[in-house]
């Protein structure tokens, strides 16, 4: 067995090169700051790549979906669907839109959408289904597509995930990624929103930027956001996307080392997969059952980074934060989402890790768990 690392493990590091430093060296000097010609090309390559109509570049994840409920009409008095197992980003651009996100519990295989619920919490003001792909895998879209109501995925882990052989990002009047450090494909930061509507993709080429307009004096016939992507960042996306598949292929491998290196262990049980789908391989997420594994997630972590293993969580159940408890006092239990966020713990996966980084993982968490269980 190997011994304690000497050096920190990084959760998720960017996977950056000499071809992004290039990129962005080569589009400061060209001129382009702002939105330009670089963030144009990223929409169009992304839309073949995604086999979709329309790609809008935007500044985030967050903005992406903020937009796309607009263009699909969410206001005040509606209700959007989401899950409670996902980053806050994802519930709060429903409150931004004046809408209220109504949490439906997950599934306790993949923490997805349990999408028998949907019947019951569906009313006469649903105006939008907004659900989660976790960590890559889809979530059911044929039976959250069954209701008719307009759908925004928050695809923010599933760029190269496929549902039942179809990509995720044209399934849905929008699916929206994210260009996050951390991401798949890591700009920093940056969003994209990919739509089959020629509607959905004209209002948010009109919100995501208050515009000067051609004429001499400008003029406005909306109030526009700032939401759009710098060709900097658009740049270092370009790059990326030429590693996408080779940096899927290095996650690929670190998961079978995981898989196959922590199988054994009692209690540690990674989230399901489902082999219909493709799943985007974007976090490795196992749940630690305190009773079966010595000790609680929390345990673990600490253990871990002792170890220096740094790993992260995905996620605490959205509707017991602060702000959404307090707004929202009178909300019923999810008891999945709630006894997951306790268990659910990230382990570190990255194309910028060697196979030799991951194995030090999976040593540390298998020394941790013989101390627990001893
Ligand atoms: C990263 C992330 C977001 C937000 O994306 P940003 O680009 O950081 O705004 C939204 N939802 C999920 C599930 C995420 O992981």
């Amino acid at each position: 067995m190997r011994t304690r690392r000497d050096t920190p493990l990084g959760f998720q590091p960017p996977a950056i090169g000499d071809e992004e430093i290039a990129a962005v060296a080569e589009t400061l000097r060209s001129g382009w700051l702002t939105t330009g010609p670089r963030a144009a090309e990223l929409e169009q390559r992304m839309a073949e790549y995604l086999e979709v109509a329309h790609v809008l570049a935007v500044s985030s994840g967050t903005s992406a979906m903020h937009l796309a409920l607009l263009a699909l009409g969410v206001g005040p008095g509606d209700e959007v669907i989401t899950s409670p197992i996902t980053w806050p980003a994802t519930a709060n651009v429903i409150e931004h839109t004046g809408a209220r996100p109504v949490f439906c519990d997950v599934r306790e295989d993949d923490l997805n959408l349990d999408t028998s619920l949907l019947p019951s919490l569906l009313t006469g003001r649903t105006k939008a289904i907004l659900p989660v792909h976790l960590a890559g895998q889809p979530c059911d879209l044929d039976a959250i597509h069954a209701h008719g109501i307009p759908v925004v995925e928050d695809a923010a882990h599933a760029l190269e995930s496929r549902y039942r052989g179809h990509k995720v990002g044209s399934l849905s009047e929008a699916t929206c990624f994210s260009l996050y450090a951390t991401k798949n494909l890591a700009a920093g930061e940056g969003g994209l929103v990919a739509t089959p509507r020629d509607d959905v993709a004209e209002a948010i080429r009109d919100m995501r930027l208050t515009r000067r307009g051609d004429g001499a004096r400008y003029d406005q016939t909306t109030a526009g956001f700032k939401a759009n992507l710098s060709d900097v960042l658009a740049a270092i996306a370009l790059a990326q996307l030429e590693k996408l598949e080779l940096h899927g292929a290095i996650r690929a491998r670190q998961v079978a080392l995981y898989d196959d290196g922590l199988a054994d262990l009692d209690g540690i049980v990674p989230l399901g997969r489902d082999p219909r789908d493709t799943h985007a391989l974007h976090l490795y997420v196992v749940r630690i059952d305190p009773e079966a594994a010595g000790a609680t997630r929390d345990e673990y972590q600490r253990s871990l980074a002792g170890e220096q293993i740094s790993t992260s969580i995905h996620f605490l159940p959205v509707h017991r934060l602060t702000w959404f408890r307090e707004r929202y006092p009178e909300q019923a239990p999810l008891p999945v989402a709630e006894g997951a966020g306790e268990e659910v713990l990230s382990l570190p996966l990255s194309p910028a890790h060697s196979d030799e980084d991951i194995l030090d993982a999976v040593d540390a968490l298998r020394r941790v768990h013989a101390a627990f269980t001893a």
